[in-house]
């Protein structure tokens, strides 16, 4: 029996594959894009772009038609502002707008619409396979494509030992099942915006994107200062947050805590972290203080060692970390 969705479906999950189908069955052309009555759908995804970037969730949903279309002017549009960072938070705050419509549905639907969703969306665009307990209030999902996922996760709760596990399954809530593929969602959508080639954009686009990349551009195209004085692993670390990826905690605190010790002021070592795709400035500026020791605990935190930063891979030693233990030490033997 084929596994049908509804079009609301398509609408709040606009990456499925049904959805480009849709468009290919319509037959619509990009020129379309000009005519006078898309400049909506024009608005939409270009104030879609802007929630996006500034970290929240855009939730408004239309028919899908609409959606369906404005999800397509956003790809295009981000493909066109070709801002690695933007594309980043702009594929993570899509992630997240599905994983809220997500844990929703999988609370609310009927079993046969939950059943659709995690065959769709779980199963046919990330390959995981996902059970339900007969009363439907949980989820399981097979012990190795949890923990290949949750390893990501920091938090205590994700611990196998914090976890209802029995007969190799884990036992998830619904927001907690949808968690863990919020990540391969950003970057599904990344991927598709990176695999798109453009067409002769419509002007309307054109035009648009140029204004949103204008808007944009102060904001995201930091760049370091020059960061040949620093140690290898500070400078990977910087290298990897300019581009917008994602860089591990144990590298932020790196970056944070090698920054203090040079005595950056706090305001720029915030400002590093702008590219960061999950990037908050009152938590980041709240983190860096405590790293500096003048909130929370009052413990300041000072560079790990070399040693410690070779056991968590973040040590890209050349020739000139010769003899040292500690980054701050770099350049100042051989002086
Ligand atoms: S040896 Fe030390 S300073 Fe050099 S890259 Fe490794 S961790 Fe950084």
């Amino acid at each position: 029996m084929s596994i049908r969705l509804g079009t609301g479906d398509l609408a709040r999950y606009p990456f499925l594959n049904e959805a480009g189908e849709y468009l290919r069955q319509s037959e619509f052309g990009w020129e379309e894009l000009d005519r006078p009555d898309m400049a909506d759908i024009i608005e939409r995804a270009a104030e879609r772009i802007q929630v996006g970037v500034s970290g929240k969730v855009y939730d408004r949903v239309e028919r899908y038609e609409t959606e369906i279309l404005t999800f397509l002017v956003t790809l295009i549009m981000v493909k066109s502002i070709a801002m690695e960072p933007v594309l980043k938070k702009y594929a993570l705050a899509e992630a997240r707008r599905a994983e809220k419509f997500l844990t929703e549905d999988l609370k609310k639907q009927n079993e046969a619409q939950r059943r659709a969703l995690l065959s769709k969306i779980f199963g046919d665009l990330f390959g995981l396979t996902i059970g339900t307990t007969e009363d439907g209030r949980l989820f399981k999902v097979k012990v190795t494509d949890y923990l290949a996922r949750s390893s990501h996760f920091h938090e205590q709760e994700w611990k196998m030992i914090n976890r209802l596990v029995s007969g190799g399954q884990v036992y998830l809530g619904p927001d907690e099942t949808v968690r863990l593929v919020r990540n391969e969602l950003a970057v599904l959508i990344n991927s598709r915006v990176h695999a798109m080639s453009l067409p002769a954009l419509p002007k309307a686009i054109k035009e648009k994107a140029e204004v949103l990349r204008i808007a944009l551009a102060p904001h995201y195209e930091y760049t370091a200062d020059a960061v040949t004085e620093y140690p290898p692993c500070v400078k990977h670390a910087m290298e990897v947050m300019n581009k917008g990826e994602n860089l591990p905690h144990s590298a932020r605190l790196m970056l944070a805590t090698y920054m203090l010790a040079i005595g950056k002021p706090t305001d720029e070592i915030v400002k590093m972290f702008k590219n960061a795709p999950d990037f908050n400035e009152r938590i980041t500026r709240y983190q860096v203080e405590h790293l500096a020791g003048s909130k929370g605990s009052r413990t300041k935190y000072f560079v790990p060692s070399c040693d410690k930063l070779r056991t968590e891979n973040l040590c890209f030693a050349t020739k000139d970390c010769d003899g040292i233990i500690n980054p701050t030490q770099f350049g100042r033997r051989r002086k």
